[in-house]
């Protein structure tokens, strides 16, 4: 039943849900205080995301119900304010799986009749963006739930009421094809949900709304606006049909990189007096004929340790002894050696996630993995832990030499310019690292160090400034 058509279980997953409540012994309609409620979710290979889930209750006995994402459409477009069920509902229960599992929190909605709230075929545009607040325990008793926010924006063609924003285009209101994207007004409603759990099938209070509130409106152009649909197909209405059931109605969005945090980090260590000199120490060694590097502990606080190491002559290689003491922050030099890479290495990425597999990093939210050359310098930094051991597992651990490989694939070598090795491994990062890591970039002198990403759409590195 569970493989290469619904997806393989997501095993660890199922367990994390468990620590966050979605998977509870809770008395819900329709179950007994003793059921305990495991949802674990599938995912077809190669992809990232839900794409089906196990509902497993158990109590004196084993109940199983399989829920693929396609089904939504067997169920009535509805809302999600009532009691009843409806394919929002299925479908928010998908994307809040996505949200658990992978960490997705925006969803674009491509079935036009999902979300509509009643207002269809004007609607040009919707997402749903879920929000995470913290479990609380309430009245139910010592029963955890968790609130989420889930936002639907839609995004209205108004040119026919809108007629300063169309004269703006030189077009008559009502006549106003020449100035879609300009006419858009836009409509967030947000419902804060409290999930619980499924029950049975679908009859009882999985996804079980508590308040609703408004949301504030606004004009704005938009891109790509997205086409209202027929669900009738042998009814020409001049539509496109709508989605059948093969496919999802709604996908997530990639997650954004918060450089926040990050950024914090970086910026507080460059107002400390240690970190700029410590770089330049780098840059100055470049010219002998060994690897440096350096550790440090405790870089807010008053006392600083540090621990240097340095690799054998004329290698290209470094003494990456696990330190004895868990670190905050590394930073080694490639000096000028002819085969010398101007970007991280294949051994640099092992060793960062050996520190972290072995527990060998205090905090992976200011640790900073640093690497300096005669021309270049970059941090690295775990932004996502679960998605960088699933990203070491892969590249770094079953196979050592497939991140080097990936070096080679993508024609990173020693006598490029650092410009063109620098792009090549922003795009390696960005394929390969579930986006589990941000880089930044240090300007000459180790005063500022900005993120920094590949761009598909633009073919460029992007340039993101801490403050
Ligand atoms: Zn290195």
């Amino acid at each position: 039943m569970i493989g290469k058509k619904d997806g393989m279980p997501v095993w660890d997953r199922a367990i994390n849900t468990t620590k966050k409540a979605i998977t509870s012994t809770i008395k819900a309609r329709g179950s007994s205080i003793n059921d305990t409620i495991i949802f674990i979710p599938l995912v077809l290979e190669n992809t990232q995301y839900v794409n089906a889930f196990i509902l497993a209750k158990l109590n004196d006995s084993i109940q199983l119900n399989l829920y693929r994402s396609s089904d939504y459409v067997n169920h009535e477009f509805g809302t999600l304010q009532d009691t009843s069920n409806s394919a929002e509902k299925f479908a928010l229960q998908f994307m809040l799986l996505d949200f658990e599992t992978f960490g997705y929190s925006n969803f674009k909605v491509i079935d036009n009749r999902l979300f509509s709230n009643g207002n269809s075929s004007s609607i040009k545009q919707k997402k749903v963006h879920i929000d995470h607040n913290n479990s609380i325990t309430n009245a139910r008793g010592s029963i955890k739930i968790l609130d989420y926010e889930v936002c639907t924006t839609t995004k209205t063609l108004n040119c026919s009421s809108n007629a300063a924003c169309c004269a703006s285009e030189g077009v008559e209101p009502g006549t106003c094809s020449a100035c879609e994207g300009v006419c858009w007004s836009s409509n967030t409603i947000c419902i804060k949900q409290t999930i619980l759990v499924i029950v049975d099938d679908w009859g009882g209070g999985g996804i079980i709304p508590t308040t609703t509130g408004g949301g504030g409106g606004g004009g704005g152009s938009s891109t790509e606006p997205q086409q209202p649909c027929n669900p009738t197909p042998s009814l020409d209405n001049g539509l496109v049909p709508c989605l059948t059931g093969k496919e999802k109605g709604w996908i997530a969005e990639p997650i954004e990189i918060f450089p926040k945090n990050p950024c914090t980090v970086i910026d507080s260590l460059l107002k400390k007096s240690f970190f700029t000199p410590l770089y330049k120490s780098m840059r100055d060694s470049v010219t002998r004929n060994y690897e440096m590097g350096m550790f440090f502990k405790n870089p807010f606080e008053g006392r600083i340790d540090f621990g240097i190491t340095r690799g054998p002559q004329d290698s290209l290689s470094i003494e990456y002894t696990i330190p004895a003491v868990t670190v905050d922050g590394f930073v080694h030099n490639h000096y000028n050696h002819p085969n010398r890479y101007s970007v991280f290495s294949g051994s640099d990425l092992y060793t960062l996630y050996h520190y972290f597999k072995s527990g060998k990093i205090s905090d992976t939210k200011i640790f900073t993995f640093g690497l300096v050359t005669d021309s270049t310098s970059y941090i690295l930094m775990i932004n996502d832990t679960t998605a960088f051991r699933r990203f070491g597992e892969k590249y770094l651990e079953e196979n050592p030499d497939l991140f080097d490989g990936l070096i080679l694939t993508y024609d990173i070598t020693s006598s490029k310019p650092a410009v063109e090795n620098e792009i090549q491994f922003l795009k390696i990062l960005k394929q390969f690292t579930n986006q589990s890591v941000s880089i930044f970039k240090g300007n000459s002198d180790f005063t500022e160090f900005k993120r920094i990403e590949y761009s598909y759409d633009s073919n460029t590195i992007k340039h993101f400034p801490c403050n």
